[in-house]
């Protein structure tokens, strides 16, 4: 378990699980994107397929024949099923019925994993809550969400639901020094910005958010038009990944501001430079750019003008 990061009590309660032998039809596991449900969910698919643990525990052994195929993705007894496009649909849950009448072929279990199973379409639900209701023997399921609210209640109530957090902030900046060699200064800011999510936070190209940090500082101090425009323009060709996180950098950087007055300290703030933008703005003022940039981030998914929303933002947040 070298390579997951946090979860402790989630993965100690599923190994007590598994050692006593009480494995259930289904877990459900849920929590924030980009924190490591699948990565303890492939854990668990793993420890099944080694033929030295055979899912006694949490563990394998790296070198058996089942441990082999399933780091080269060829274990005949595991299933995953992931959206086709924005849906699962009907056909991926009927063939995955169709394989699970058979006995396990290598493994004692067949072991599926079903990823963002909230985007399961109605019919692909109902299909999927028939084999719940009726669990084909040798088989267990791993269903994961980020937004569980979306399963039909009846699928949420057959599974055994295991509840994720975000990461600890010290956590994601363990594994950004770690797996991506930054500097430890810069491995926390970047954690405190990805909200408890290493997903997040090694989406975060550290340059990109010095540079989102340095531009708006610029534009906000002089509050040229021309600039503004300009900024604008290279903001809103960037892909809807890089404009949510300009956005939620706005954000941040906007609390930080309103702490900063509140509280008149620094430890606490994300971006320390925010003291510098909250010496010439008002608390009723950064209220209101908050809620500028909110509209601005709940309206992004319909918005097909980016240019145009950094325009009206921009100009509202430096007025
Ligand atoms: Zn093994």
């Amino acid at each position: 378990m070298n390579s997951i990061v946090g979860h402790k009590s989630q993965i100690e309660n599923i190994r007590k699980t598994l050692e006593a032998k009480m494995m259930p039809h289904a877990f459900l596991f849920t929590g924030p994107e980009g924190i490591g449900k699948k990565s303890v969910a492939l854990e668990i698919l793993k420890s099944f397929t080694c033929v030295k643990t055979k899912g006694s525990t949490i563990g394998y052994c790296e070198t058996c024949a089942g441990c082999v195929k399933f780091e080269g993705s060829s274990h005949p007894d595991l299933f995953f099923i992931q959206p086709d496009g924005t849906q699962i649909k009907i056909p991926q849950i009927r063939e995955l019925q169709s394989k699970l009448i058979y006995h396990p072929l290598e493994a004692n279990q067949k072991m599926v994993l079903i990823d963002d199973a909230h985007k399961m379409n109605e019919e692909a639900a109902n299909a999927l809550l028939k084999t719940l209701e009726e669990p084909p023997e040798f088989t267990h399921f791993i269903l994961i969400s980020a937004m569980p609210h979306r399963l039909l209640p009846t699928i949420r109530s057959r599974c055994r639901q295991i509840a994720f957090s975000p990461l600890k902030d010290e956590d994601v900046a363990k594994y950004l020094i770690k797996n991506c060699a930054l500097e430890e200064k810069k491995a926390s800011h970047i954690a405190r910005l990805a909200g408890g999510s290493i997903g997040n936070a090694i989406s975060f190209d550290p340059a990109f958010v010095s540079g989102v940090l340095e531009r708006f500082t610029a534009v906000s101090n002089k509050s040229s038009t021309a600039d503004i425009l300009e900024l604008s323009e290279t903001w809103g060709k960037e892909d809807t990944d890089k404009t949510r996180f300009i956005l939620d950098f706005l954000s941040v950087l906007h609390r930080d501001m309103m702490m900063y007055l509140i509280t008149g300290k620094k430890t606490d703030l994300v971006n320390e430079e925010a003291v510098k933008g909250a010496s010439f703005r008002s608390v009723e003022r950064i209220d209101k750019n908050l809620d500028e940039i909110f509209a601005a981030r709940a309206s992004l998914e319909f918005n097909s003008n980016k240019q145009l929303m950094f325009e009206n933002l921009l100009f509202t947040l430096t007025s």
